[in-house]
């Protein structure tokens, strides 16, 4: 499989008054073509952190990318220039926020604002612009687009708005799509329509998607393949079939419990108690040693190193590797 996007080591700290936030500690993952990545965690993980880094929207200062490579068709986009970087966003790389009545701008048309991208990147005709426009605002299911196009975003809906902002982010036909917690906002029944919509729209344009989320559900619907992020690090990753059925990682067991599933009808939910390590200090071990039923005496003072499990299934877990039954003596830590 092509890969689209590679990243490798990626740390990005915050420096406030505080001390220095590491909030993204040297994260591994990939993309293939046209393939759905979800990145999944609890909110202060690093998730939208690794995705704004993606993208080069990390202010500095505070912000800043210390280490590590986004290698993305081939280019690291780590070592881009800022004026390099504003031909890709946008064009090659696209993004969606939660809040689709911030991304738009109240007081323009939703025509001109779909529009804008094509003829500022692309030098589009406006006759040319407004037919692919009119495309995209029935690839996102807005009917009657032509006069639709003439209307401010006040005049559409919550859910018709996350279209449009999709719309938008599609316009320029970019090979990626980041899209970060694009259904928080909209409620149960328009949330399941804009997610058979990123469905829709991958299988008429191939476009590959990181979709960032806190919500196991959103993935279950629509990822090919889930990365657990978890205290500024990709604890586990898997297909979906992997995640949902082979669980290694106690965090990402501990997710799954918490969250109500359809398959698994009047099973109690089991909510993880402790919060993630402060990440002014992360901890030298694993960062989920305070909250995790298993813990031993390495977890506390050894990272784990990735065990690959499958081709597909890796984990950062001390449970996986055998030196740690050979060579430490495991002491459950008193819970
Ligand atoms: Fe638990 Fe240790 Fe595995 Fe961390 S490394 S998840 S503390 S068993
Ligand atoms: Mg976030």
């Amino acid at each position: 499989m092509e890969k689209i996007l590679e990243v490798t080591n990626l740390q990005v700290t915050f420096t406030t008054y505080g001390g220095t936030v590491k909030a993204v500690r040297g994260v591994d993952f990939h993309l293939n073509k046209g393939e759905t990545l979800a990145i999944v965690g609890e909110s202060g993980c690093g998730k939208s952190v690794t995705s704004n880094a993606i993208m080069r929207l990390i202010p500095n200062p505070p912000g800043k990318i210390t280490a590590g490579s986004i290698v993305f068709k081939g280019k690291d986009l780590a070592k881009y220039s800022e004026k390099r970087m504003r031909s890709i966003r946008g064009v090659d790389i696209s993004m969606i926020f939660q809040d689709p009545m911030t991304a738009l701008n109240p007081t323009l048309t939703i025509g001109t604002q779909l529009m804008e991208g094509l003829i500022s990147h692309h030098g589009v005709s406006s006759k040319e612009a407004k037919k692919k426009a009119i495309e995209m605002m029935d690839l996102v299911g807005i009917s009657n687009p032509e006069e639709r196009l003439k209307q401010y975003p006040h005049q559409f809906s919550g859910g018709m708005r996350q279209r449009i902002v999709i719309a938008i982010a599609l316009i320029c036909e970019p090979d990626l799509l980041i899209a970060d917690e694009p259904t928080t906002a909209l409620d149960v029944t328009i949330q399941a329509q804009i997610l058979e919509l990123f469905e829709k729209i991958q299988a008429a344009t191939g476009v590959s998607i990181i979709l960032i989320t806190h919500d196991l559900g959103v993935v279950a619907k629509i990822a090919d393949r889930i990365a657990v992020m978890y205290a500024g690090k990709i604890i586990e990753t898997g297909t979906k079939r992997e995640i949902f059925y082979k669980p290694q990682h106690p965090y990402t067991q501990g997710l799954l419990n918490s969250v109500p599933r359809l398959d698994l009808k009047g099973e109690k939910l089991i909510p993880i108690d402790g919060t993630p390590p402060d990440l002014f200090s992360p901890p030298a071990g694993c960062p989920f040693t305070a909250r995790c039923p298993f813990a031993m005496e390495v977890c506390d003072k050894v990272y784990p190193a990735s065990k690959e499990l499958t081709e597909s299934h890796q984990v950062n877990c001390w449970l996986q590797d055998e030196r740690a039954k050979q060579l430490l003596t495991a002491v459950p830590l008193s819970k």
